[in-house]
């Protein structure tokens, strides 16, 4: 009997919003923040991350908060 599913289940990947690098979403570095969960390819990036998120939150933030 084949088991199906575990093997077959592609990895999500996302990007890593520090360095840009995409990141097994499966990585033990992750973030939530805001209600959205970032990925990181090493701690060095979460913390870079933590320390300033809304650097990274990718600026939508940013114009919502200036007007
Ligand atoms: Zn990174």
């Amino acid at each position: 009997m084949f088991l199906r599913g575990k093997r077959d289940r592609k990895a999500e990947m996302a990007k890593d919003p520090v360095c840009g690098m995409q990141v097994n979403e499966s990585t033990q570095y992750k973030s939530e923040h805001m209600g959205k969960t970032f990925y990181f390819c090493c701690q060095a990036d979460k913390s870079t991350f933590d320390s300033n998120p809304m650097k990274y939150m990718g600026g939508s933030q940013m114009s919502m908060g200036h007007h």
